[in-house]
């Protein structure tokens, strides 16, 4: 660790750069900024605050991070639990997004880590539970007769022939 210790800041000039651990610090790690642990201490420059990283400390503060990211993804799923399973038995969502069953609720006591993609489905599904699951059994329903191609998912079509040949792309600059 010599050679974090004593260092002049090739930022500023001015600071020393030495191993600092504190609160407050973020990184960006797969969906979410999230808090590097303040028991991390990071090679920083005590005049302009610039971290100076090298392969191995990079490699440490990711290993932190996805401990910190597995938990917040922990945290919004039994979030997202709580909502859906207010207005729909766990069953009837393990089946409409085709997990096994019993699936959720091992995820939910921690003997399965859940995905980034598990929690997407939850999250839209959570905004209207409802009418998103009946949305799902619609899909099945149609996939099961291979109806899938004539028929669109998402807004209403345009309502003129006009504004169904224009491009999106042009709408969408017109309207910003
Ligand atoms: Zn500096």
């Amino acid at each position: 660790m010599k050679n974090n210790i004593d260092r002049r800041c090739r930022e500023c000039g001015i600071g020393k750069i030495a191993p600092l651990a504190r609160a407050g610090r973020k990184a960006q790690h797969r969906t979410m900024e999230l808090e590097i642990p303040a028991t991390i201490a990071i090679p920083t420059c005590d005049n302009c605050g610039a971290e100076w990283m090298d392969r191995a400390m990079a490699r440490k503060i990711d290993h932190a991070m996805e401990g910190v990211y597995r938990q917040a993804l922990r945290n919004t799923l039994l979030a997202l639990l709580d909502q859906i399973t207010a207005h729909a038995p766990m069953r009837q969502v393990e089946r409409l997004i085709g997990l096994s069953e019993g699936y959720l609720s091992k995820v939910k006591s921690g003997r399965s880590e859940p995905s980034a993609e598990l929690l997407s489905s939850l999250g839209l599904l959570a905004r209207d539970v409802t009418g998103g699951l009946k949305d799902l059994d619609r899909l099945w329903t149609d996939a099961e007769k291979g109806a899938l191609h004539d028929k669109r998912y998402g807004p209403a079509p345009s309502k003129t022939h006009e504004e169904q040949g224009a491009t999106p792309a042009r709408k969408f600059r017109r309207a910003g």
